[in-house]
């Protein structure tokens, strides 16, 4: 288990810990004042901040590698951080709520200029907060059966599910995302911090079953499976897996399975 389950999760992962999506948490580490303005600033850093931390790092790799991207990342653990959640453990969440918040993709609006609804809001009721934000205030509600089908579809066409922070570990959102993420061209693309940890499982491919495909590589947006041409099947490399088990979901030959991280070796201390 991840450091967050290790300090926040009493036992379990830290996102099973019901406790973490609760008013006491959430006034515990913020408050509505401090939440309206987070995110009020959201859509301006998303996009300039991270352009600008992407020149920074070109510009000087080697002071940003040693001060600014360690600086960065303890903000982000500390104010809003992510990990990547598969579509089962997604829906434990969502057994825990009767209702969610649905609401439009800040990302996709600083990214493609569009508005769209990927975003769930879970938990406490933030709707106070988001009804005075423009780019938030478009949500709607999804009862726990529409929110299922909503991740079960997003999951199908390939998104990320991933859970977020409003200062850790208050959990307040789970997003469905793709190379049009942020926090996706912040951590993978630019390599400018980190704002998500890798997920608590690892994939692997039972060669057996493996028909060597291909179509679980397309799916992989972190560039964790690779195509072995000596006996034509592919091999997940786990020290680049997420845990996201889009592939899994693709993998019409069943080969595809989610292990553990802390059983496999080379991915447990890698997050
Ligand atoms: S984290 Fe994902 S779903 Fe959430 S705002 Fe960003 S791209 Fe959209
Ligand atoms: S999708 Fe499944 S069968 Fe196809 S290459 Fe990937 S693991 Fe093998
Ligand atoms: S190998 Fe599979 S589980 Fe791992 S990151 Fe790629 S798509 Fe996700």
């Amino acid at each position: 288990m991840c450091e967050f389950c290790t300090r926040h999760g009493e036992g379990r992962k830290w996102y099973e810990n019901i406790t973490n999506y609760t008013e006491e948490v959430f006034r515990r580490v913020n408050s509505e004042e401090g939440l309206r303005d987070f995110l009020a600033g959201l859509p301006h850093s998303l996009k300039h901040g991270v352009e600008m931390a992407g020149r920074w790092k070109a510009r000087f790799p080697r002071i940003y590698r040693l001060i600014a991207y360690p600086l960065v990342t303890r903000r982000l653990r500390r104010v809003h951080f992510g990990q990547v959640v598969p579509v089962e453990d997604v829906e434990g969440i969502l057994d825990n709520f009767s209702s969610v918040v649905r609401l439009p993709c800040v990302c996709r609006k600083v990214t493609t200029g569009r508005e769209e609804m990927y975003c769930l809001g879970i938990g406490m009721d933030l709707t106070p907060v988001f009804k005075d934000l423009p780019d938030f205030s478009g949500f709607d509600r999804l009862s726990a059966g529409e929110a299922r089908a909503m991740i079960r579809r997003l999951d199908a066409e390939g998104m990320v599910h991933t859970i977020w922070t409003f200062n850790t570990p208050f959990i307040g959102a789970v997003c469905n995302c793709d190379r049009d993420c942020m926090a996706y061209r912040f951590q993978v693309e630019l390599g400018a911090g980190k704002a998500m940890w890798k997920g608590e499982y690892v994939a692997g491919i039972d060669p057996r079953r493996c028909s060597g495909c291909r179509e679980c590589m397309d799916r992989c947006y972190f560039g964790a499976l690779v195509y072995d041409g000596r006996d034509a099947k592919c091999r997940v490399d786990p020290m680049k897996c997420y845990g996201c088990g889009l592939c899994r979901t693709v993998c019409t030959s069943s080969a595809v399975s989610l292990h553990d991280r802390a059983g496999v070796p080379e991915a447990a201390r890698e997050w």
